[in-house]
């Protein structure tokens, strides 16, 4: 059996009120999607098995259907009839998202023609169109289209306003290759266009999928939408490729770079994730394929290795390989030394407020080599972002935030001023861990302020143990105040 025919969205509706009322059902936890009506989130599955009742006279079984966004599974149903579908864990619609990406066929608009021709632009606003405010961020996305373009970001802009209905504005009526569709209303949202890249300047999607950061994002993996909100760590590393895709290397790129390859002489060098390559481009803010070709120029310019590599380098590229090139060897000592006095002064981890204490007590040892020290620092600013996307799916999961180690919930024990407070704890402490891990959302757990203390007095990151600490404590107390026990 599949999905039948003839939903409705009342039918949706209906459904999720059965749910809300606690409606018993078969269908498991969703795994990657969630559908949310009225602000409430709901398992796409569940939601269109019991929407069928209506049409079938009985409610769909998991066994029946499929929930993916494929043609007739629950996904694709449901955007059909207009709900709305986040990712799990992915941003949360309920925060103020970090950045937005807007996607467009070339297929139906010429995006390049109608961005060459104005700065003041209006794109269409057909998903979360109420979380859409002035001020946010906006990458412009090409998709490839019949035509094979490039695919990736072509500008970046800014939110002007409030999305409104209406027919689109008339300096983007000759790009639209169906004039119906511009004479129609639709909600559209307008945008201040701020920089519009060239050729060279594209951020290109195969190298986004590649990417250590940016390789789940949101239209990557649901490619039909036309607005998607993207995380803080998404829209972090969006603006650091942005600022610096087909722009030269400058010279910490080129040190940055040059340590890589001597990180990786003598062997394969890989691009997969936690590669000297792939950590390089976190640091540099590059492509990865960007940092691979740079590699591949200078094992062009190292004698040791003859006709091998990529030659035909910049003189840039040259100068940094006879400044530290011995004659025999790539001197990193000194190569180490030139990246940390590269770094830009006031990026040091201790001036930083908003780290997270560990950070704070473990990052002065490594201030003693260059590169350490940068990948340090962008692990602490990376750190902040997960922390802060973190919070806000423990926030989702339950609103009163409480510690999991102690079960204090700041926002039960202090009222208003405890609204959303938490702090977040790194299971893998720093400290103890080698070059360089980017932190993920699963090595933080939630901690109120007291057991964070405790957990980086009692010298064990574990706060399972911290925990089973606290019961044994409870059950001794119990033995010394009952005098029955
Ligand atoms: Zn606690």
């Amino acid at each position: 059996m599949a999905i039948p025919q003839g939903i409705t969205l009342d039918d949706i509706h209906e459904a999720a009120a059965r749910l809300d009322a606690g409606a018993s059902h078969p269908f498991g936890e969703p795994r990657k999607y969630q559908a949310v009506i009225h602000g409430t989130r709901y398992p796409p599955k569940a939601l269109v098995g019991l929407a069928a009742r209506r049409v079938l006279g009985h409610d769909l079984t998991p066994g029946d259907f499929s929930s993916g966004v494929g043609p007739n599974q629950a996904v694709a149903v449901l955007q059909s009839l207009g709900v709305e579908i986040v990712e799990i864990g992915h941003a949360d619609p309920r925060f103020p998202p970090a950045a937005w990406i807007f996607q467009g066929n070339p297929d139906h608009f010429d995006i390049d023609g109608y961005l060459a021709s104005t700065t003041q632009i209006t794109w269409l606003a057909n998903q979360h169109r109420q979380l859409m405010a002035k001020g946010q961020t906006v990458y412009l996305w090409r998709n490839s289209g019949r035509g094979g373009a490039i695919a990736g970001v072509v500008a970046v802009g800014v939110i002007e306003g409030d999305a409104e209905s209406r027919p689109d504005h008339s300096p983007a009526v000759p790009y639209w290759k169906d004039p119906m569709v511009a004479a129609a209303p639709a909600f559209r949202v307008p945008i201040r266009v701020v920089e519009v890249a060239t050729a060279k300047q594209v951020l290109k999607s195969k190298w986004l999928e590649e990417d250590p950061v940016c390789h789940d994002l949101p239209n990557l993996r649901m490619r039909q939408q036309t607005n998607y909100l993207v995380t803080s760590s998404h829209a972090d590393r969006l603006a650091r490729l942005w600022a610096k895709t087909g722009r030269d290397f400058d010279r910490s790129d080129l040190l940055l770079t040059l340590a890589a390859y001597a990180e990786t002489f003598g062997q394969e060098v890989s691009k997969l994730h936690g590669s000297p390559v792939s950590n390089t481009a976190l640091l540099a803010g590059r492509a990865v394929t960007s940092i691979y070709s740079k590699v591949m120029n200078f094992r062009a310019l190292d004698p040791r290795v003859p006709g091998m590599g990529q030659p035909n380098t910049g003189q840039p590229t040259k100068d940094i390989w006879n400044e530290f090139w011995t004659g025999s060897d790539i001197d990193t000592g000194a190569l180490a030394a030139a990246i940390g006095s590269a770094m830009e002064p006031g990026t040091t981890p201790a001036s930083q407020e908003a780290l997270e204490s560990e950070v704070e007590h473990t990052a002065p040892e490594y201030s003693a080599e260059g590169r350490k020290r940068l990948v340090i620092h962008f692990r602490i600013e990376r750190n902040r972002k997960v922390v802060a996307d973190a919070k806000a799916k423990w926030f989702n999961a339950n609103p009163n935030l409480p510690c999991c180690v102690c079960g204090m919930s700041f926002r039960e024990t202090y009222g208003d001023i405890g609204e959303g407070y938490i702090e977040a704890h790194h299971t893998e402490p720093i400290a103890t861990l080698d070059l360089p891990k980017v932190p993920v959302m699963d090595d933080l757990v939630p901690v109120c302020s007291n057991c964070h203390r405790m957990l980086h007095r009692s010298g064990s990151p574990d706060h399972r143990t911290l925990e089973a600490r606290l019961q044994a404590r409870s059950l001794l107390d119990q033995r010394h105040t009952d005098p029955d026990a």
